[in-house]
This record gives structure tokens, C-alpha cells and sequence, in this order.
């Protein structure tokens, strides 16, 4: 990624900012860097934990070096010292919490005046120019007008982050997509708690622990069904020999998608195997016309081996396709119960999960 405007470019457009905005972004700015700061020490900080896992006595260096603040003495001038003699723009104020001391360092030379690792500097430099370029594109937006509309996002003024955004937008400062991607995140996480609150209603401790448990994405599909009050029981064979899906069960909550593709084509695939077997020597000869009009029989007895094939290999379906597998699977229970069935919609699902899963086979149904 290259930095798209020069020092003086973004001086000059910071320049048609107002007072207000121009404090707005240049603090927002600080900020991130603040906690890009943060993040890349504590995150070496847990490899060095892990590296001396063996060593229980280890004394781990918390956040020995906080960057207070950034200050910039402005475009084209050089008013600070680096603790090292050199002239500076930007002059990072970091604090030395072992030592109680203050240190003042320019953005090029605080690897050569702390102790800090190689790496370390490496990443917090590549973060804060990340930054700087996030404040490029927020610059240029603001050229070209490209504001972002928050109206639909107000009610998400109670999120510290989105609060922020909004009142960036307000301001009349563009946001950046990193930003927009931000509040559309902090919109999710919104929907997904009031959602929780109505589907925690009436459920015990117990429903709630195991719920909380799951990785968001299946805690908001989960959430989204005992809403609806869609648990997926009726697809549920004789026999499972899944202990999760029998707690499931027993605990009263919807089965997940990654349950329902297990005992769905389990089942279903040993009930159909009977039948084709017994169609198959039925119908050895087909007219032209019942050859147009399949039944689901002949379907079966014609796709059979590629739906067990693409079931033998189902865990290695992707959670995007997922949705497609069952729909196919869901389909075809429904055309054996007397359904309709969309074969054109069947052969381009099909090929698509069997491109997904690279068996080999996809132009089967070219
Ligand atoms: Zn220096």
C-alpha cells in the first residue's frame, strides 16, 4: 500500500478543514495510534508468556513503554527535540513505567532509544502508516464531499465506538471505510443483544451458559431460531449418537445448521439407498416421456453416488456453502414427499458444492 498523498497534500487539505474538525481528526488520529501502540506491545507480550510457558516465576514486563500522546509542531517546521538532539515535526511523548520517566522521541529514532524489539518497531511503524493513510482517505473524501450518512445509525450512541463515528459524521467529516465498517459492526452486535434479550426470556442458566458458549456466528443463527421458535426438531432421526445434539434436545433449543447436515443426510440417505435399490429394477427401461417427468425415484436412482460422495465429504463443506447443502438435501426430502422439485435449480446447487469440494466430478452435471 502506498501513501497516496504527499506531506504537503495533506497539509494543505487539513488546511480547509475548520478549527473544530481539524482537532476532531488529528485527535481521532492520536488515538489509533495510542492503540495501535497498545496492541502490538500486548500482543508481544502474550508471545513471550508462551515462550516461557516452562518458567513460572517469570517476570513479565507489563506495558513497560506507554505512548502518551503524539504532538505535531506542523507542516514544514521542526520546533521539538528528540532526547537524542535531532529536530522533529512529530514528537512521540512515551512514558517509561519501570523507570517513572518521561521520554521524548522522534518517530524515526524510538527504536534506537528504547528497548524495545526489532519486530515490535517494525509493526507499530507499519500500523501508524496504515493510519496515516486512513486519514488520506478521509481527507480526500472530504475534498470530493463523499459524507457518510449516520441517520439509521443514531440509535447506536450508547457504543463508545459508534457514539465517536457519529460524532465525526456530524461534523461534517467523512468517515473512512475502516470506520464504516466499524459502525456497521457495532449495528450487528446491537441487533444480535436485543434479539438475545427477547430470546433469553424464559430460558434457565443452564440454556443461557451453553448459548453463550458457541461462537457468535452460530449464537446468532441459534438466537434468530428460538425467535422464530424453529428448532428442527421434526428432522430429527430415531437414534442420534451425537451427545451435543442430545443436549441440544434435551435442553429444549434449536438445532444448529452443523447438526441438522449431520442426521439429515445420515438418515435420510440410508432410508432413500432401499428404495432406489428396489427402483432401480423397476424402472430399467423409460420411456421418453417418463424420462422428462422424473420421479424421485429415478432422480435417486440417477444422483445417488454423487450425493454420497458429497456426504463423505461434508465436513469439508465450507459454513458459506453450507446453506446450499442443506437447501439441496431439504429439497429433495420435499420431492420425496410429493413436492415439486426445481432440477435446473438441483444441477446448478450441486455443481457448485461439488466445484466447493473438488472431487472431480463437477462436470457430471455440465
Ligand atoms: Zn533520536
Amino acid at each position: 500500500m502506498k501513501k497516496v498523498l504527499s506531506e504537503k497534500e495533506t497539509h494543505s487539505l487539513m488546511k480547509t478543514l475548520t478549527e473544530e474538525q481539524r482537532h476532531f481528526i488529528s485527535n481521532y488520529i492520536v488515538q489509533c495510534k495510542k492503540l495501535k501502540w497498545l496492541d502490538v506491545l500486548s500482543r508481544s507480550k502474550t508471545d513471550f508468556t508462551y515462550k516461557n510457558a516452562n518458567t513460572p516465576t517469570v517476570n513479565i514486563e507489563t506495558n513497560e513503554w506507554t505512548l502518551k500522546t503524539i504532538i505535531d509542531g506542523g507542516y514544514r517546521k521542526r520546533p521539538f527535540k528528540c532526547d537524542c538532539g535531532a529536530s522533529l515535526r512529530h514528537q512521540y511523548i512515551v512514558y517509561n513505567n519501570k523507570e517513572e520517566k518521561e521520554y521524548k522521541f522522534g518517530s524515526t529514532c524510538f527504536e534506537e532509544h528504547t528497548n524495545l524489539d526489532a519486530q515490535i518497531v517494525k509493526d507499530i511503524k507499519r500500523g501508524f502508516y496504515l493510519i496515516d493513510i486512513e486519514l488520506d482517505e478521509i481527507l480526500i473524501k472530504y475534498k470530493k464531499r463523499e459524507l457518510f450518512n449516520v441517520s439509521s445509525f443514531l440509535h447506536l450512541k450508547d457504543d463508545p465506538v459508534a457514539a465517536d463515528l457519529i460524532k465525526q459524521a456530524k461534523l461534517n467529516i467523512p468517515l473512512s471505510t475502516k470506520q464504516i465498517d466499524e459502525l456497521r459492526k457495532a449495528e450487528f452486535h446491537y441487533k444480535h443483544n436485543k434479539n438475545k434479550q427477547e430470546a433469553y426470556k424464559g430460558l434457565n442458566e443452564l440454556q443461557i451458559t451453553l448459548i453463550e458458549k458457541l461462537p457468535l456466528k452460530e449464537q446468532v443463527e441459534l438466537v434468530k431460531d428460538l425467535i422464530r421458535k424453529e428448532f428442527h426438531y421434526e428432522d430429527l432421526p430415531d437414534t442420534v449418537d451425537s451427545a451435543e445434539i442430545q443436549l441440544f434436545v434435551k435442553l429444549g433449543l434449536p438445532l444448529l445448521n452443523r447438526h441438522r447436515i449431520r442426521f439429515n443426510t445420515i438418515e435420510f440417505f440410508s432410508q432413500t439407498e432401499q428404495v432406489t435399490s428396489e427402483a432401480a429394477t423397476e424402472n430399467k427401461q423409460l420411456s421418453f416421456k417418463e424420462a422428462n417427468e422424473i420421479t424421485y425415484d429415478v432422480f435417486m436412482k440417477r444422483h445417488l453416488h454423487i450425493l454420497k460422495k458429497v456426504r463423505e465429504n461434508q465436513d469439508r463443506i465450507s459454513s458459506d456453502n453450507e446453506k446450499i447443502w442443506l437447501n439441496i438435501q431439504n429439497n429433495i426430502k420435499e420431492f420425496r414427499d410429493g413436492k415439486e422439485f426445481n432440477h435446473s435449480a438441483f444441477k446448478g446447487d450441486i455443481n457448485h458444492i461439488l466445484k466447493h469440494l473438488d472431487l472431480g466430478l463437477e462436470n457430471m452435471y455440465g
